[in-house]
Formats: structure tokens, C-alpha cells, sequence
């Protein structure tokens, strides 16, 4: 199938157009390294023009349409993401490297979030309480007005569906700024959501790089939140250009994400999750299981188990559709390399290594997956976000030794436990200091409706399911004195 690519441009008004200098960014395909299309090089001056299209559809049209109205729209807008399940699951696999399959979950992910939030737009109502005689009072939530949206590159359809899906929701008109990485499935989205009847300035985007369109966002006065997905260190960037605004912002940062394994587990059942976790989009998910931390009278035993599907992995090309494709870029490939050469360094040995499948084209940016094994809790491997498909395993004696492992980071994304003990399941679920902990399983097949956030540095704010509304409205309470 050959995709048809969205417009190289910015979307502003309601209208397709390009830079206000004109200029452009090379778009390239992490499978081969070959340049393949352009995106718009969108700066402060575009910035400034989508923030004041927004102001003025959240005060026009848009600002007044029913919930009702507006939850049509997004599901409408999930029946023209399933109509175009394939385009856009393609585009997200060209632009990031992801094995097909993985860009067909995500655009089923991404349709998912516009039928969840369109369902819930007209359903975000505030209280009455109880007060002194003679009063009446009541809370409304309301939205900010302008949202601004930054986006990564490793999810961009599912992030897009999360952030921005639950802002039009709450009838906030946006302005989204993808990652100058990868864009192009977020460009379809929005040609779609023209399509379906979106108003003008409700939906604007400005594709661009980060220092550029990206800080020009973050210190907009015009905008009323933001939300942030990427490294905390850009993060911290967004919330001090937010802060000189005094704007409010949700971060969803980085992970480092253990996977506890005891002795008692159903080790059949974990094996896959346990992989999976880290493997999944070449190990550039937020929330990959990156540790693996295994109690030890069966620690050799699952690192054998582990390390012979790790052998079996396949690394290609994005359309080749095997377990592993590239990661994003020349500049992640030396990072995630880095990290291996020192770990070699400090005396660490691959526990097993995947492998690269035949023909797979020269010049994409491929890491092996690759099982470290007895891995010091303190190493970097095991502090560090790798982002890439690294799994660093590390046996540990008791319970309280794995809960302090587990918390000994300064990430705090999500958590996975494996154990038959009732009671361990409960005291872990609660001790461990994460966003998301999961028993017997890892990710609940990506659950749209459960909430999702950090705890530590990755981050603050909670997106997807219904508590993902609140970020994007402000709490009104009117109090009536009537006597
Ligand atoms: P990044 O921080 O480099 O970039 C994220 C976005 O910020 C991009 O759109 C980029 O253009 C923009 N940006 C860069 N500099 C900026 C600036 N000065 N001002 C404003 N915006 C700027 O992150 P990345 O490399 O694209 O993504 C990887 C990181 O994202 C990892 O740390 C990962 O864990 C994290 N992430 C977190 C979640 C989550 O939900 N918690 C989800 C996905 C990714």
C-alpha cells in the first residue's frame, strides 16, 4: 500500500499553510536513513498566530458549542481514525521506525481515546454543597481556554488521542507542537478532524523544532495550561517558560520501570510480559519495563528464559515487521550504544543479545536488544532512562530488599509484580512509589481509561481516563446568598 502523506505544512484557522519564513525540516526514515518528505519549520511568529486562532474560536464558535455537540465531533472523529486505520497506523510506522504491527495498535489506541473522551464530554458536570442557611452553592468545571500540547516522537497518535483528545473534550480550543521527529500521523489526524467539522482555531498545529516552536509555546502568555510529554530535562525547561506566566502545567516525563519477579510467580505467564515490556517500540516507551529484578533461588532460572527470547528477537526495517525496529535517530542510536560501551567498561556482559534480520536496509539506526545480567542496582544501566531495547536484570534476597531497589531511582512511572502472595501483591501495590503498578501483568494492554502519570521525576498531572479531564478545566465555585 502506498500511503499518501499529509500536507508538509502548519494548520492554523482552519487553513493549511506554510512557515512564515517559509523554511523546512527534512523528514527521514529511521529503517534506512534516507530523507523522504519535509515537514514546515514553524517559529514564534506561527506560534503567536495559532494562540490567537484558538483564543478566538474558544471564544467564538467552539467556545459555545453544546458538550454535547463537541462529543459528536470526537466521535466522529474515532470513526474517521478507524476509516483510516491503515494510513495512519503506515505514517506512524514509516516516521518512527515501529514494526507495523506495533503503529496498527496505536492507531486503534488513538481512535480509542476520541470514542472515550467524545463519550465523557458531556459527562464532566461539577456539585452542589451543602452550606449555611440562606445559601446556594455550586462548583462548575470549566475549560482553561487555550491548551498547548508538546509532544515526543515515540507515541505521537496515542499521546495526541490522550492530551488533546480529553482538552476538546472540555471545550479547550489547542495548539499542538509535535516532535520535530516525528509528525506526519498527527498532520493526518488533523487533516481529519477538518474533515469532520472541527471549527476553525479549535484544532491548530505547528510542527517545528523544540527550541524554536517548543519554547515559543511554553512561554506564551495566551496560553492557559500546557501539557508536556517528554525527557524531565525539556520538561523543566516548559515549566520555568511557564512559570514566568505563572501558567499551570502537566508533565509526563521519563521512567525507569521495574519488574519484580518472586520466587512464587507464574514464571510461564510473566516470560512474555516481561519482554514485551522492554522490547515494545525498541524500548523508547516511557513506561518500558527497563529493570528487571529477580528474587534469587530463581533468578538464574528466569534470566535463562528471558535471555533465550532475547535471542530469538529479530531487528529490521519498519515494514519488515519483526519484533524490533530502529530507534528514532543517529543521535538515540550513539546514546543507547554509549550506554552499552560503558556498561562493557565497568565489567557488565550482555546476558544475550537479538539479532539483525537479513536485508534489513544499511543506514537505519538499529540496537540489538540486549539482556544485561547482575546488573548493580546503582549502575547507571540501572538508574539512567536508556531508551532503547536494554534490560538490565538484578537478583535481589527478600521483599524489602526489592521494594527499596524498586524505589531506589528518581523515577517513580509505573511497576509491575509478579507473585501468587496476596498479601505481597497489596503491600508492593502500595509501597512502591509509581503512578501505575501492575500485578501479574504489565501495561493492562495499555488501558486508555486508567490513569496515568508520575510520581518523582516523571512527573506530575495525571492524562487518560476520566481523570485526565481535570487537567484541562479549572474548578468554579458559585456561592448564592438568597436568604
Ligand atoms: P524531548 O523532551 O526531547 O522532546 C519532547 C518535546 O519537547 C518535542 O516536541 C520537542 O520538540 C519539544 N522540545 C524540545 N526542546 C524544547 C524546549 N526548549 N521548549 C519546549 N519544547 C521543547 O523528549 P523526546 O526525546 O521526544 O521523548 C522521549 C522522552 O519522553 C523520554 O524521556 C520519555 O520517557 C518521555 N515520554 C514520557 C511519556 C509519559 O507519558 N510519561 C510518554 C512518552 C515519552
Amino acid at each position: 500500500m502506498t500511503v499518501m502523506l499529509p500536507p508538509p505544512k502548519l494548520f492554523i484557522a482552519g487553513d493549511w499553510r506554510a512557515a512564515s519564513d517559509g523554511r523546512s525540516i527534512d523528514v527521514v526514515n529511521p529503517s534506512d536513513g534516507e530523507k523522504f518528505t519535509t515537514i514546515a519549520r514553524g517559529l514564534a511568529a506561527d506560534v503567536d498566530t495559532a494562540v490567537k486562532a484558538a483564543r478566538a474560536a474558544a471564544e467564538g464558535a467552539w467556545g459555545r458549542m453544546p458538550a454535547v455537540e463537541r462529543g459528536r465531533l470526537l466521535l466522529k472523529l474515532a470513526r474517521a481514525v478507524q476509516d483510516n486505520h491503515e494510513t495512519i497506523a503506515r505514517l506512524e510506522s514509516i516516521d518512527t521506525g515501529k514494526p507495523l504491527k506495533q503503529g496498527r495498535g496505536d492507531a486503534t489506541a488513538l481512535a480509542r481515546y476520541f470514542e472515550y473522551y467524545g463519550g465523557a464530554a458531556d459527562k464532566l458536570h461539577g456539585d452542589t454543597i451543602p452550606f449555611m442557611d440562606g445559601y446556594t452553592v455550586m462548583t462548575f468545571w470549566e475549560p482553561h481556554g487555550v491548551t498547548g500540547h508538546i509532544i515526543p516522537w515515540n507515541y505521537p497518535s496515542q499521546i495526541f488521542g490522550r492530551s488533546v483528545g480529553a482538552s476538546l473534550a472540555v471545550g479547550n480550543a489547542c495548539v499542538v507542537k509535535p516532535a520535530e521527529d516525528a509528525c506526519l500521523a498527527i498532520l493526518k489526524i488533523t487533516e481529519l478532524a477538518a474533515e469532520v467539522g472541527f471549527p476553525p482555531g479549535a484544532l491548530n498545529v505547528v510542527t517545528g523544532y523544540g527550541e524554536e516552536a517548543g519554547a515559543a509555546l511554553s512561554s506564551h502568555p495566551g496560553i492557559d495550561h500546557i501539557s508536556f510529554t517528554g525527557s524531565p530535562e525539556t520538561g523543566a525547561l516548559v515549566q520555568i517558560a511557564a512559570a514566568k506566566n505563572n501558567k499551570p502545567v502537566t508533565m509526563e516525563l521519563g521512567g525507569k520501570s521495574p519488574q519484580l519477579v518472586f520466587a512464587d510467580a507464574d514464571l510461564d505467564a510473566a516470560l512474555p510480559f516481561l519482554v514485551n515490556a522492554i522490547i515494545q517500540n525498541a524500548g523508547q516507551t516511557c513506561s518500558a519495563g527497563s529493570r528487571l529484578l529477580v528474587e534469587k533461588p530463581v533468578y538464574d532460572r528466569v534470566l535463562d528464559a528471558v535471555g533465550t527470547r532475547f535471542k530469538s528477537l529479530r531487528v529490521g526495517a519498519s515494514d519488515m515487521d519483526l519484533d524490533v525496529g530502529p530507534v528514532i535517530n543517529k543521535q538515540q542510536q550513539t546514546r543507547v550504544h554509549g550506554f552499552l560501551e560503558r556498561a562493557g567498561k565497568d565489567g557488565l556482559k550482555p546476558a544475550a543479545q537479538g539479532a539483525m534480520a537479513p536485508n534489513t536496509p544499511k543506514g537505519g539506526y538499529y540496537v540489538l536488544p540486549t539482556l544485561m545480567g547482575d546488573v548493580p542496582a546503582s549502575h547507571e544501566l540501572a538508574q539512567q532512562e536508556v531508551f532503547g531495547p536494554v534490560l538490565a536484570a538484578t537478583p535481589f534476597k527478600d521483599e524489602a530488599e526489592a521494594l527499596a531497589i524498586a524505589n531506589g531511582t528518581a523515577y517513580g512511572l509505573v511497576a509491575s509484580v509478579w507473585t501468587r502472595d496476596g498479601g505481597r501483591q497489596l503491600r508492593l501495590a502500595r509501597a512502591i512509589q509509581a503512578g501505575q503498578v501492575f500485578v501479574n501483568n504489565y501495561g493492562a494492554a495499555g488501558g486508555i481509561e486508567l490513569p496515568f502519570g508520575g510520581y518523582k521525576r516523571s512527573g506530575f498531572g495525571r492524562e487518560k481516563g476520566f481523570e485526565g479531564l481535570y487537567a484541562f478545566a479549572a474548578l468554579k465555585t458559585v456561592a448564592i446568598r438568597h436568604g
